[in-house]
C-alpha cells in the first residue's frame, strides 16, 4: 500500500444553469486543496441522472482534477448501465463509485425493472463488461447499513462487493471513530486489504446534521447533539464547535491508520476548506499518519 494519504471531495449534480455556475465557483475553490478526485452523486431510479454526466464534465474541464461518477443500479437495466459505462469510458473516466442506491417511493410502487438487486451485482457487471477499465469504489457502513439484518450479514455483503472486484471503499458518514476501527479490524480478520476511506461530513448546522444522521443510520453522539442543540441560535459558535469535533475525528482517524478521507462537501466550499486548513495546520498529525501507514502496511 502506498504511504500517500488519499483525499476526495463529493459533490451532487447541479440542476439548473445558475446552479452549475455556482457549483463551478465552489469546485474552483475546492480544487485549490488538490484532492485526488472529485466524485459526483447519481440519483437512483432516474432522478436527474443526466446531471451527473454534465457536472462531471464541468468539473473535469474547470479543474483538471480526476472525476469519479457515482453509478446506482437499482431499478436499472443492464443495457442502461452499459450505456452509462460506455459514455464514461469515452469521456476518459477511470473511476466509478458503484452503488445499489435507494429507489424513490414512487418508483418502488411502479414496475421498476429488477435486473440488479445489490451493489455487488453492479461491481460484477462492470468487471464482466469493462474489465479493468475503471477503478471501482463501493460503499461501506461502519455503523451498519440501516436496512441490514445484522452487522455480520451486512459485513458479509460488503465482503462480496470486494470479491466481485471493488478496489476501494468510501464509508457512510460517522462521528464515532471507534466504529471505523472496529470495521477495519473485521476487514483485517476477513483478509480484506482494500483501502477504506472514512466519509467525513463537516457540521455546519443543527437540524441538517440531525436529519442526515437519522437518514443514513449514523449515530450522532449525545454530547455532540446536546452541544449543537444549545448552540443552534449562535451560528459562529456552532460552526466552531462542529469544526473542532470533526477536526479531532479526522486527526484520530489519520493518526491511527486511515488511508485518507472522503469529504461530503454538500456543494459548499467553506466548511470543507476550514476543516482542510485545520488538518493542514496539524501537519505533524499528517506526517505521523504517513509514518504509521508505512509501518502498518510495509511495501
Ligand atoms: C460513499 C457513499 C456514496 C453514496 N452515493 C449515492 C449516490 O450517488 N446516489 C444514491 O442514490 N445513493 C448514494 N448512496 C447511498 C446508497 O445508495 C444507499 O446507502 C443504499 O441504500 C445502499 O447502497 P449500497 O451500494 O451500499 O448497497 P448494497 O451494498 O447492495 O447493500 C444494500 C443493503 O442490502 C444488503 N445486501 C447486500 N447484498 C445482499 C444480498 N446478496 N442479499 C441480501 N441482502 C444484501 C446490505 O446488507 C444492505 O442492507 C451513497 C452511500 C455512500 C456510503
Amino acid at each position: 500500500m502506498s504511504s500517500k494519504l488519499r483525499f476526495s471531495f463529493e459533490l451532487f449534480p447541479a440542476r439548473t444553469p445558475e446552479g452549475m455556475a455556482k457549483l463551478q465557483s465552489v469546485v474552483g475553490k475546492l480544487a485549490v486543496a488538490q484532492p485526488d478526485f472529485f466524485s459526483v452523486t447519481h440519483g437512483a431510479g432516474g432522478s436527474y441522472q443526466e446531471g451527473t454526466y454534465e457536472t462531471l464534465l464541468m468539473v473535469a474541464e474547470h479543474t483538471g482534477v480526476e472525476v469519479a461518477p457515482h453509478l446506482t443500479c437499482v431499478g436499472s437495466t443492464r443495457a442502461n448501465i452499459a450505456a452509462h459505462l460506455d459514455r464514461y469510458c469515452a469521456a476518459g473516466v477511470k473511476r466509478i463509485v458503484a452503488l445499489r442506491g435507494d429507489l424513490p417511493a414512487t418508483a418502488m410502487s411502479s414496475a421498476a425493472p429488477a435486473e440488479f438487486h445489490y451493489a455487488s451485482d453492479l461491481v460484477r457487471f462492470i468487471r464482466e463488461t469493462h474489465g479493468d477499465a475503471f477503478k471501482i469504489e463501493v460503499a461501506a457502513y461502519p455503523e451498519m447499513h440501516p436496512q441490514a439484518v445484522s452487522p455480520s450479514t451486512d459485513f458479509e455483503y460488503f465482503r462480496r462487493k470486494v470479491e466481485a472486484g471493488a478496489d476501494a471503499a468510501l464509508t457512510q458518514l460517522f462521528y464515532n471513530a471507534g466504529a471505523y476501527f472496529d470495521f477495519m479490524e473485521r476487514c483485517d480478520k476477513a483478509g480484506i486489504r482494500i483501502p477504506v476511506m472514512p466519509g467525513i461530513m463537516p457540521i455546519a448546522g443543527f437540524s441538517n446534521i440531525v436529519r442526515f444522521c437519522a437518514g443514513c443510520g449514523a449515530d450522532l453522539p449525545r454530547w455532540v447533539r446536546l452541544r449543537l442543540e444549545e448552540l443552534q441560535n449562535d451560528k459562529p459558535a456552532l460552526v466552531d464547535f462542529g469544526l473542532s469535533v470533526v477536526t479531532r475525528l479526522c486527526e484520530t482517524l489519520l493518526a491511527n491508520g486511515a488511508p485518507g478521507l472522503h469529504f461530503y462537501t454538500i456543494n459548499q466550499s467553506g466548511p470543507t476548506l476550514r476543516l482542510w486548513e485545520n488538518l493542514r495546520l496539524s501537519a505533524q498529525v499528517r506526517e505521523s499518519a504517513i509514518r504509521i501507514q508505512a509501518n502498518l502496511h510495509p511495501a
